[in-house]
């Protein structure tokens, strides 16, 4: 980055700043502009940052911006500055160092304002308060809009990594995170929730006899019957391998038992594939119901589910107990 020359010998005029267009008085504002050094810069060549605070005004060529990476909100934001335009202006404002990185991405001529003649500007001649305003406003609203992208695509993320990839169900993440406060919910509100624990039956050999592929399309198949048959206030979750458990939530003992014996019937219909050339297996589970009594916590009543599954195991599988 070598001076090449000022700005009063240049040639360029006060209407070629975007920054102080429109100005009452452009021969004020080219007097106090007349020393300020214009930098020439070579293609891919950046600038070096004094620790000083400085607006840069793009005389000729382009820049790239790229946002800064140490302010915790890096983005790798990067924007295409074009003759006319400037950088710099907040770290002028809030006497911070600039802390993006400026290069040149051809050839350019940048006219470099000190702070100290920043403020004179402002103090001079409004329209460079009124341009500081109008481009700050706009940088706000495109940093807010970024931050809203952001926030939206944390979200779907968050959402992502609490749902299981093969079927669709909510996983264990997302009891973990949510069952506490269901439990909580269903105590302050003395409204009952029910917890079916369903666990597939014989997939061992079902995996052993059909291939672990046709193992994953009965999961896939189980898991449909699922969520095909809960309220939308209910929530089905793979709890682990073949296991998944059903929350209802304000849904007393009988329901419960009603809802789990349908959900095994359906089971027992399921179709694994839709493909009739292919044998058709069949899957069967077996189901534990519970509800929540005073004085459990999550963990008690994801015990006694298990309980009552063992039972239905005992009792010879493919049917429900509580
Ligand atoms: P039970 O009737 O007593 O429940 O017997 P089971 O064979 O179902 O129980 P066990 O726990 O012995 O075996 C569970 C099987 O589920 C073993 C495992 O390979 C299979 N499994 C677990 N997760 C998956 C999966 O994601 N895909 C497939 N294909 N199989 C799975
Ligand atoms: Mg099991
Ligand atoms: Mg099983």
């Amino acid at each position: 980055m070598k001076e090449f020359s000022t700005f009063g010998t240049s040639g360029y005029q006060v209407s070629d700043l975007q920054m102080l267009r429109n100005s009452d008085d452009d021969a004020a504002v080219a007097r106090l502009l007349a020393h300020c050094p214009i930098m020439l810069l070579d293609a891919g060549e950046a600038i070096t940052e004094s620790n000083r605070a400085r607006l840069y005004i793009l005389l000729r060529g382009a820049l790239s911006v790229a946002s800064d990476t140490r302010t915790g909100m890096a983005d790798g934001t990067v924007s295409k500055i074009l003759p006319g335009e400037s950088v710099g202006e907040q770290s002028v404002l809030d006497e911070e160092a600039n802390l993006s990185s400026i290069t040149a991405l051809e050839e350019s001529e940048v006219l470099v304002i000190e702070a100290d003649l920043v403020w004179q500007l402002i103090d001079e001649s409004n329209v460079l308060a009124r341009n500081l305003l109008r481009l700050l406003s706009f940088r706000i609203r495109a940093a807010n809009a970024q931050l809203r992208r952001r926030q939206k695509l944390g979200e779907f993320y968050r959402q992502l990594s609490m749902i299981d990839g093969l079927t669709g169900l909510y996983n264990r993440a997302w009891l973990n995170d949510l069952l506490p406060t269901m439990v909580a919910t269903a105590h302050g509100s003395n409204a009952p929730l029910a917890l079916i624990m369903i666990d597939l039956d014989h997939f061992k050999k079902f995996n052993d006899t059909h291939g672990h592929l046709a193992g994953d399309e009965a999961l896939r198949a189980a898991a449909q019957v699922l969520s095909g048959a809960l309220r939308p206030t209910d929530f089905a979750v793979r709890y682990g391998g073949e296991e998944m458990m059903v929350l209802l939530p304000d849904t007393s003992d009988k329901v419960a038992v009603a809802v789990a014996e349908r959900l095994c019937e359906r089971m027992r219909q399921a179709k694994v594939f839709a493909d009739m050339r292919q044998p058709l297996p069949h899957i069967t589970a077996s189901l534990g119901v519970a509800v929540l009594r005073p004085q459990q916590n999550e963990h008690d009543l994801i015990a006694a589910a298990d309980a009552a599954l063992y039972r239905a195991k005992e009792l010879g599988r493919d049917q429900v107990a509580a």
